[in-house]
């Protein structure tokens, strides 16, 4: 079992196997948010457009019980926001459609732009994680890049550039100059052997 397939894979998983045609429908359900937002997330991106979660609705507890997510196109030529959404109704976790609408005010990104859509590239929670701590240790982007895109087999199946990498590297600069936590980088790399025993440090 795979317990924490990174986030980016999952999506490249799931925009993979989305079918043709696919379409949601009022209560079809989900086992996670991650799968929820994925399969929105890939649905977007077969037609065209960007995806943005928007509202959140939490109980007494705090736990989240409603997710709206919605369409992130904007532009000059869209003069009003998009009324496209989709609202998911949480219940233990699993996932809801409630309520949506598919309908857009504008066009869809082309197929040859469709790189440009924002949600298409994220950098995962996972990643986050080693990227900030190689740094720490004085690994750069570059080489950090190399090892996840190794790590995931593949630079295809991490979701996300080495420009994005160095971008996240630069916005997390003022929490870097801490110092290094070795510790921590070796927990990282023995967390990943577990998960993948063909990876190996030295
Ligand atoms: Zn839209």
């Amino acid at each position: 079992m795979r317990e924490r397939e990174p986030e980016t894979s999952h999506l490249a998983h799931v925009t993979r196997d989305l079918e043709k045609d696919f379409e949601f429908t009022i209560g079809m359900i989900f086992a996670s948010e991650l799968e929820a937002y994925h399969k929105y997330v890939a649905y977007a991106i077969g037609k065209g457009f960007g995806v943005r979660k928007s509202k959140t609705r939490k109980n007494d507890k705090g736990e989240i019980t409603r997710w709206i997510f919605v369409c992130n196109c904007a532009g000059p030529e869209v003069r009003y926001g998009c009324p496209a959404f989709i609202k998911f109704k949480i219940e233990n976790g699993v996932h809801k459609v409630m309520d949506y609408v598919l309908e857009h005010n504008h066009e869809f990104i082309p197929k040859h732009q469709k790189h440009l859509i924002r949600c298409r590239r994220m950098i995962s929670n996972t990643c986050k994680g080693v990227l900030v701590d190689m740094a720490k240790v004085g690994i750069g982007g570059t080489m950090a890049y190399k090892f996840l895109a190794n790590e995931a087999e593949g630079s295809e199946n991490l979701g996300f550039i080495l420009r994005d990498c160095q971008n996240f590297l630069q916005s997390e600069r003022s929490n870097l100059i801490e110092g290094g936590d070795c510790q921590k980088l070796l927990n990282h790399f023995h967390c990943m052997q577990m998960q993948n025993p063909m990876f190996f440090y030295a």
